[in-house]
């Protein structure tokens, strides 16, 4: 998945280019420059993803921040989010003074619409689907929720960019969708975050917001006016410039990892008891993942020991891992912070030791996810998965 690993002479021109002016904010100094790199890559993004407006921020957890601010998500609404993703959702959630919701997540490894549907309560603003490594949440059942219950549609694709779902882009089928440029995703900045929208009231509020409130609207940034409170979750133009060159080979870094993908997961075929996950019908992932189930909980946990120990590298078993399942959530769980908490969201956090893990535990239980790196070579891709078969085969 990491751009990284193809990070080179295109990324350092488009940073010199910030570093030859000495312009490295995003807005003003118009007597001293002559690009504004923040600016063109919100073009390639919304041209490539097909948008109306993209708007830059300093990382994918600003990004999901903003996108519920702007959304007009506040003190006390609740936001139903999966119990398997990263912990930025939460805290993105939980920064607005907003309520984190609970809900189980079936073979696609997204928030499952029937599960969803079971926790929305009067006090539900918001259904936060996060297309979780590479591929896709079933979108069609929570937009009819969505229409339902009149709650906005916010989608995490930060670790899904390229992705499509019925022939659009993931993060354009919310109203909002959240991009991440962290160092290790798809396409990366160094630090960094989008979000994509067709509404031009949220843009404009999170352009706004983003930016202490300042509305842009005069040549003169010390005479803006501030029609509401914001923040400060501003990209800087050194990261933009690394995000223009590394985006524009977004196409070359899927082709890769579907090329290689696929020549996993068509030997992992041969290993009876092994399944996929599901990829919901009118979906196309970006292959930054290949993520399988076993037939129980103690033999994927023996699989992904024995692949790590016979030199099979990046496997993951979400189940017991500290950042991305509940299990390990305490601090969420037990509202552990460092000073007070708003009275709003102490009163109203759900008790999250009554809910009921059942049906996500018996899946993440039984996943193993493995990460397609771009600087494999194809040879090295062959004997990888040759490895994988024998082992697999030897346990399952
Ligand atoms: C990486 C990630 C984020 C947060 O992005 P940062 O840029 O690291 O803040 C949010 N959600 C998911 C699913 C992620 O993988």
């Amino acid at each position: 998945m990491p751009g990284f690993e193809f990070f080179g002479d295109l990324e350092r021109k488009e940073v010199n280019d910030v570093l030859n002016t000495g312009v490295l904010m995003r807005y003003g100094f118009e007597g001293a420059r002559d690009h504004y790199k923040a600016e063109e890559l919100e073009q390639l993004i919304s041209d490539r993803m097909n948008t109306n407006h993209t708007h830059l921020v300093s990382s994918g957890t600003a990004a999901l921040t903003v996108a519920l601010a702007s959304a007009g998500v506040g003190a006390g609404d609740e936001v139903i989010m999966p119990m398997f993703t990263f912990v930025a959702t939460f805290e993105a959630i939980l920064s607005v003074g907003a309520i984190p919701v609970l809900a189980n997540i079936d073979a696609t490894l997204g928030l499952n619409a029937t599960a969803v549907e079971k926790v929305i309560t009067k006090r539900t603003k918001a259904i936060m689907p996060v297309h979780m490594c590479g591929a896709i949440t079933d979108l069609a059942p929570l937009q009819e929720l969505c229409k339902k219950h009149d709650l906005r549609l916010i989608e995490d694709a930060c670790q899904a960019i390229g992705g499509t779902y019925n022939g659009k882009p993931l993060g354009t089928i919310g109203d909002v969708g959240c991009f991440s440029f962290d160092y290790v995703k798809t396409i990366t900045c160094g630090e960094g975050g989008a979000i994509v929208t067709n509404n031009k009231e949220l843009y404009t509020n999170a352009v706004y917001y983003s930016d202490h409130g300042h509305d842009h609207l005069g040549a003169d940034r010390g005479k803006d006016k501030h029609p509401f409170l914001g923040y400060n979750y501003r990209i800087s133009e050194l990261h933009a410039a690394v995000g223009v060159a590394q985006f524009k080979q977004l196409d070359k870094f899927i082709e890769i990892q579907k090329t290689y993908f696929t020549i996993i997961e068509e030997a992992l075929k041969s290993v009876v008891g092994l399944t996929f996950r599901e990829i919901p019908e009118g979906g196309v992932q970006n292959y930054s993942f290949l993520s399988f189930f076993l037939p129980t909980k103690e033999l994927t946990q023996k699989t992904h020991k024995a692949l790590s120990e016979g030199g099979v590298d990046a496997t993951f078993y979400w189940f017991d891992n500290n950042w991305h399942y509940h299990t390990k959530w305490e601090h969420l769980k037990e509202l552990t912070t460092l000073g007070n908490v708003s009275k709003t969201i102490k009163d109203n956090l759900p008790d999250y030791s009554n809910y009921d893990y059942k049906a996500s535990d018996e899946i993440i239980s039984r996943t193993i996810s493995c990460l397609i790196k771009l600087s494999w070579t194809e040879e090295e891709v062959n004997e990888r998965a040759a490895k994988m078969v024998a082992i697999l085969n030897g346990i399952v």
